[in-house]
């Protein structure tokens, strides 16, 4: 059963996207451009919280595990031995009434008949194939042989690359690749926000194995990444593990877990962990006529590994914390009134500013300076974001719509001016339970490094 959509939520979210500066429409000044997206000064440091952490558990503490970043300009015969410029396309028709493109599969069924989104018309040309790969071309003639292609993922570049990166981290099998990097695909129908684009970015692990393994592996790799999602926040009642089933899947894959979450605009995929069998290393071993094989130095046995892949979207897993995240309840203003507020609930470790700092009132040179040392503090542990306009309740405020989980405010106790024993001492509050707690200011590195780690 899939969640009921919520279209009212979602504008609310993309509208909060836009004010507070995660994502803009790109180009936006010239009208847009469609399926593309650019991150704001919030939205950059969520993906970078991100992709750090993912870089974190898969690649650093890990033993098994090397990293890479590849070319994203990449060879037509890379993409020929992979499948794509032959097969990685989408079916498309046109409405003949209003023209527009449509993916065939996508089409939604009104009382029997496939119907168009765009004006409602039933009347389509046949389904054609439409290749999502971005052509271009390398060097100054633009002809056959200077093609090459905006890579449609970041997979292919840790295939061809398996025998140098074998040799230089002198890997024993079963280890991984690692790679975050764009990825381009020209999408028929770019919709739901970025959760479908043009442009965006991947994550992905390649972890090669025996072939005995890969069953085993899978269901390893599925059950890591379900954990991966709920320390971000995502909880694990959101996410939906399908089994793909064996006619959707590709030829070659043993098994597919599609890892769903539920949008406000429906359930979707978030990553794919795929079991690809020998398929990719074989291609590319066919194609160049280069040996892509490992020797197991202990049968003296030559093998070309399998691959297990989780490979999963930076875009979609951002557009999910920032669904998981958003709240709106009630929070007393600075007479003590209730008032709505929204709210972006982060993990702590994902928010974008994990701390902002305020002096109790701007015109107190002494209240102004210790925030300001304060923030000197904390700020080479984590991102800071100091703030002395307004009331406190409205600084609040603020800070709960971007998600920021802590506040720390400097008021006339911190200088010691009320009872000396609290001199030195700050409020700290919390942006989910709106509790204050009275703490030193040397112990507020320790306290607020614990609870973002
Ligand atoms: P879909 O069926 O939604 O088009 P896919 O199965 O083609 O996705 P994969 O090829 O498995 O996707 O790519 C791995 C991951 O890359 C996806 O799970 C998704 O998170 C991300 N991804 C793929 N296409 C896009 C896109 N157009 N925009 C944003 N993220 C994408």
């Amino acid at each position: 059963m899939s969640a009921p959509t919520d279209a009212q939520r979602m504008e609310k979210i993309v509208s909060l996207c836009k004010r507070r500066g995660f994502i803009f429409q790109s180009s936006e000044i010239y009208g847009g451009l469609n399926g593309a997206w650019d991150y704001g000064p919030l939205g950059v440091e969520l993906k970078r919280n991100l992709k750090n952490y993912w870089w974190r558990v898969m690649v650093h503490e890990r033993d098994d595990v090397v990293g890479m970043d590849g070319a994203i300009l990449t060879h037509p015969a890379v993409l020929k031995a992979s499948g794509h410029v032959e097969g990685f396309s989408d079916p498309m028709v046109d409405c003949r009434i209003c023209k527009a493109h449509l993916r065939a599969d996508q089409l939604v069924e009104k009382k029997g008949a496939k119907q168009c989104p765009n004006c409602g018309g039933k009347d389509f040309t046949e389904a054609r194939q439409f290749n999502l790969m971005f052509e271009t071309h390398v060097g100054a003639a633009a002809e056959e042989s200077s093609i090459a292609y905006l890579r449609p993922e970041t997979a292919q570049s840790m295939f061809v690359q398996f025998k140098n990166v074998l040799e230089v981290s002198r890997s024993k099998l079963p280890f991984g690749i690692a790679q975050i990097g764009k990825a381009f695909r020209n999408e028929i129908n770019p919709r739901n926000f970025t959760f479908r684009s043009r442009e965006f970015e991947q994550m992905e692990l390649e972890y090669f194995c025996r072939p005995e393994q890969g069953t085993e592996l899978l269901e390893y790799w599925k059950e890591e990444r379900l954990m991966f999602y709920e320390n971000i926040g995502v909880p694990r009642g959101k996410l939906h593990v399908l089994t793909v089933p064996d006619e959707e899947r590709a030829f070659y894959s043993k098994g597919t877990y599609d890892i769903e979450y539920d949008f406000p605009f429906g359930r979707q995929e978030l990553e794919g962990v795929a079991y690809r069998t020998d398929y990719d290393l074989s291609q590319h071993q066919k194609a160049s006529g280069k040996s892509l094989e490992y020797f197991d130095e202990e049968t003296k046995e030559k093998l070309v590994p399998h691959v297990v892949e989780p490979s999963a979207g930076v875009d979609r897993t951002v557009l999910a914390m920032i669904c998981e995240a958003y709240a709106e309840d009630q929070a007393p203003n600075d007479k003590g009134e209730m008032e709505s507020r929204v709210v972006l609930r982060f993990h702590p470790r994902m928010a974008p500013i994990k701390c902002a700092v305020f002096p109790l009132l701007k015109n107190k040179v002494s209240l102004v300076a210790k925030a300001k040392e304060v923030v000197a503090l904390l700020r080479p542990e984590m991102t800071v974001f100091y703030d002395e306009s307004g009331a406190i309740g409205r600084r609040y405020r603020r800070q709960d719509e971007i998600g920021t989980p802590f506040c720390v405010t400097i008021d006339f106790e911190t200088l010691g001016e009320k009872d000396p024993a609290r001199r030195d001492t700050v409020t700290l509050r919390d942006r989910d339970s709106m509790k204050q707690e009275r703490v030193p200011v040397e112990d507020l590195p320790v306290i607020l490094r614990e609870r973002i780690r």
